[in-house]
């Protein structure tokens, strides 16, 4: 491979005069202040002026310079970053939906609230749950939604508890969300297997506990074997039981949340069905609840009756409105697409292939990389970089070489209990010869760290920059072109 060339700012090649098109002489009289009134961007010291070739390359070029789903396996455990047909992204841009006013009366959006109105059925038949609220716009958000839940079902029974239990396995967004909810977070200790220790949970689990969150399967990519009998413990003392479904591509169609005890959960919308995701977004974070949580929903909830569909604003026990509108709507428009493109075989294959994925890889390269926790993989597997810290390298130098083998990295140092982690989510949609080509180049850098480590800490070669100070480039971002004098 070759080494790409820099490109340079579009302001770094502008030269006073360059048009991108030019106009044969006028044979009419020349009409003075055509755009008088218009709003011309004349704040802009040396706006750019360059030819229609510099344009089209200059950007062409820069589209290049990003990994994308589209090119290849994007590995990173827990995001379940997987391909997104494009028929989704065709109906999501349907003027039909696209441009519908989220003001326009409910008379006026019959369509859109009836495709807000199947998703809600479709998602509680996936999860097993009694009904589902659309407007979180991410998974973090979801969390909030169903702690605020919580608080208020237990506030209604007179006391909103002090306290919620999260496993050390969970994910960083679930002691914050409990937090910002006003509890205080305790820890539960995982065992040799990576699943929650039902002993730590009995002695934890008190009356002053609001909640247990739990991710299933966890962040290690383990399905919490007991988790009927963890919801009998947290029932047995009047608590509730959370569920981080993010990781739910594992499980669909296969079981449900609502048949393992679960009262509240939230699903990613934009990980297991469909949307492009990573880079900030939009997302979604559907919340489902079981009955007794129902009257507490986000206003307004959607009713339907013979055919037509109506906002119901009037629900005194509820958190009120999480988001304007009706959530994040383009993505809701997707997931309803894939889930009814697929249809049920098609949702239970999402996760008989995901797993099958997770294991072929996990086995394919045990031996080569250190599992922790060699308990049969669901949707990922966590390995750490145990055996090649003995060369010197570390899983920061193994992700840098891998984008030199045309591949995204995987997730790298999570979840905290595997120290030097390397998580590696492969999704349903990569082929049997897309997994192999991941293994291989994997293989190789193990081969490398033993006979070559430089390679390794130089990496990645083939990048224009090579290894940046990311605290500075996420800290001191240059957004802003400033003229050299
Ligand atoms: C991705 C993820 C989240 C957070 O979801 P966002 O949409 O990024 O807020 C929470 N928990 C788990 C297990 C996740 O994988």
């Amino acid at each position: 491979m070759i080494k790409e060339i820099r490109e340079p700012l579009i302001f770094e090649i502008s030269a006073a005069g360059k048009r991108a098109s030019e106009l044969p002489q006028l044979d009419v009289p020349a009409k003075k202040d055509l755009l008088a009134g218009v709003p011309l961007r004349r704040e802009i010291d040396d706006f750019p002026e360059v030819s229609e070739t510099e344009i089209t390359r200059h950007f062409t070029r820069l589209s290049t310079k990003n990994y994308c789903v589209d090119m290849g396996i994007y590995p990173l455990g827990s995001c379940t970053m997987k391909y997104n047909p494009k028929i989704n992204e065709r109906l999501a841009a349907h003027p039909a939906f696209a441009a519908s006013h989220p003001l326009a009366s409910a008379d006026l959006v019959q369509g859109s609230l009836e495709v807000l109105k199947k998703l809600e059925g479709c998602l509680c038949e996936i999860a097993g749950m009694d009904a589902f609220t659309l407007q979180p716009a991410a998974g973090a958000h979801g969390e909030l939604t169903g702690m605020m839940l919580i608080r208020r079902a237990l506030e209604a029974r007179g006391d909103a508890r002090k306290y919620v239990l999260i496993p050390d396995s969970a994910h960083g967004t679930n002691p914050s969300s409990a937090h910002i909810c006003g509890y205080t977070v305790k820890e539960i200790k995982s065992n040799e297997k990576g699943t929650i220790d039902l002993a730590s949970l009995e002695q934890e689990m008190t009356e002053e506990v609001a909640a247990l969150m739990v991710t299933n399967p966890n962040t290690l990519g383990v399905f919490e074997s007991d988790i009927c009998r963890i919801a009998e413990i947290v029932h047995a003392k009047g608590g509730f039981v959370y569920m981080d479904g993010a990781n739910l591509n594992a499980l669909t169609g296969v079981v449900r949340p609502g048949d393992m005890g679960i009262d509240v959960m939230h699903i990613n919308l934009h990980k297991t069905f469909s949307t492009p995701h990573g880079g900030g977004g939009p997302g979604s974070g559907p919340v489902g609840v079981k009955k007794e949580l129902v009257p507490f929903l986000p206003v307004p909830v959607i009713v339907e009756k013979g055919g037509r569909y109506t906002l119901d604003f009037d629900r005194p026990g509820s958190i009120g409105r999480v988001r304007a509108y009706f959530g994040n709507f383009g993505v809701i428009v997707r997931a309803l697409c894939y889930i009814l493109t697929l249809g049920p075989k098609g949702v239970r294959e999402i996760a008989e292939f995901a797993v099958l994925n997770a294991n072929y890889i996990r086995k394919s390269l045990e031996g080569e990389f250190y599992l922790k926790y060699p308990t049969a993989s669901m949707h990922e597997c966590v390995f750490s970089d145990k055996f090649q810290k003995e060369f010197g390298v570390t899983n920061l130098d193994i992700s840098k070489r891998l984008i030199d083998f045309g591949m995204h990295p995987p997730t790298m140092s999570f979840p905290l209990i595997v120290h030097g982690a390397l998580m590696i989510e492969p999704t349903e949609t990569e082929s049997r010869r897309d997994l192999d080509m991941f293994i291989d180049a994997m293989k190789a850098i193990a081969k490398e760290a033993k006979e070559n480590p430089e390679i390794l800490h130089a990496a990645p070669h083939v990048t224009y920059v090579s290894r940046l100070d990311e605290v500075a480039a996420a800290k001191f971002p240059v957004l802003r072109w400033e003229k050299k004098a």
